[in-house]
């Protein structure tokens, strides 16, 4: 069995630092990674105050709900048989976790984590998921996620590409583009962006907020013309076969040119263990009813080393520290905890993902 190890700098005082990342192969062969690793990104703890927990309530009774009708009786359920990212058959795999009595299965070579009963793509319907995250896509906050959440990442995606290719992004393709924030964040950051959306209230959000015309075509069908950059923020927990995603992506991308680009949720995460002691009120992150894979950074980078790419750059960030504050005040029933403890957050949210024990990275890599 391949496995990868870290080499890190035991003194990891500063939030930007080179780690190595090491693939040994089954037979003994190893391939040595250089990575970019930046942890730590600012948070808006004045929105987060003002969160309400019976909101949350709500949202984590909604998704229940929807876990009951999607994994209940009513539909057929396929068994997975291997990882999906690293092929290995699921016959040692052992239950991890269970969300909404959802159990998520982890796989013994690379450490990715997978609902494994699972209904059929067809019935994961993103058109519902897409209209019940309306509160993602709202005009109202349009800009201040642009300025507080997409600034920021097209800032490390130019600054990484610049580093590597020695100049500026100009040409992007956003793949799950939601309400095309990203889309527009890399317009105005100069480039020349599209984006493929599924949901169709999703592309009328777009064209609605930033006059934009996503795609919604099928991006693994489609017949594209390489670009600097392909970006997948928080699609592959989505899909059934994250890495048709990666071998289209290597496919479209030229070597020595393109970069690709992905985010995606992490399991060894302060996060998770909160959420695993209180499976009923889950409102983001392990939620079943849409996220059916979530990866260790193993699983990640042996997904896209097994599509052809090599990753060059990692950053780690999360909502850990507001999710255990979320789910000890849900428990405690106590609405004003939230707000009292809110200032808390940055400060031991930095903590967790300096120690990589936050809940999201970002990877960015290239083809080989
Ligand atoms: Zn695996």
């Amino acid at each position: 069995m391949s496995h990868w190890n870290r080499t890190a700098r035991l003194d990891a005082a500063d939030t930007r630092q080179i780690e190595t990342w090491t693939l040994t192969a089954e037979d003994g062969a190893r391939r040595n990674f250089e990575i970019d690793v930046k942890t730590g990104k600012p948070l808006d703890v004045m929105s987060l105050k003002n969160s309400s927990l019976a909101d949350t309530r709500e949202y984590a009774d909604m998704l229940a709900a929807r876990a009951r009708k999607l994994y209940g009786s009513g539909l057929r359920l396929v068994e997975m048989t291997s990882c999906t990212c690293c092929g290995r058959p699921l016959t040692d795999a052992g239950e991890c976790l269970r969300i909404f009595d959802v159990p998520y299965q982890r796989c013994t070579g690379c450490g990715h984590v997978m609902v494994t009963r699972r209904p059929a793509g067809e019935d994961l319907d993103f058109e519902e998921s897409a209209e019940v995250s309306q509160t993602y896509v709202d005009p109202a906050t349009c800009e201040v996620r642009l300025a507080q959440v997409i600034a920021p990442k097209m800032d490390w995606v130019d600054g990484v590409f610049a580093k590597l290719r020695g100049r500026k992004t100009t040409t992007v393709i956003d793949v799950g583009a939601g309400g095309g924030h990203f889309v527009e964040g890399a317009r105005r950051a100069g480039a020349t962006a599209a984006g493929f959306e599924l949901s169709k209230a999703s592309r009328a959000f777009a064209k609605a907020a930033f006059g934009l015309d996503l795609r919604s075509d099928d991006f693994l069908a489609a017949n594209l013309e390489p670009v600097d950059v392909i970006t997948m923020w928080g699609l592959l927990e989505y899909v059934q076969e994250p890495r048709r995603f990666l071998d289209k992506a290597r496919a479209v991308l030229q070597k020595e040119a393109g970069m690709l680009v992905v985010e995606v949720p992490r399991f060894d995460a302060l996060g998770t263990a909160a959420q695993a002691v209180n499976p009923f009120h889950v409102a983001r992150h392990m939620d079943p009813t849409t996220h059916i894979n979530c990866f260790s950074d193993a699983s990640l980078a042996t997904a896209l080393v097994s599509s052809g790419f090599a990753p060059v750059a990692a950053w780690y960030f999360g909502m850990d520290a507001y999710e255990l504050l979320v789910q000890c005040a849900l428990r405690g029933g106590d609405e004003k905890a939230l707000s009292a403890t809110a200032e808390m957050i940055p400060a031991l949210q930095s903590a967790l993902d300096a120690a990589r024990c936050c809940d999201d990275i970002i990877v960015a890599a290239v083809p080989v």
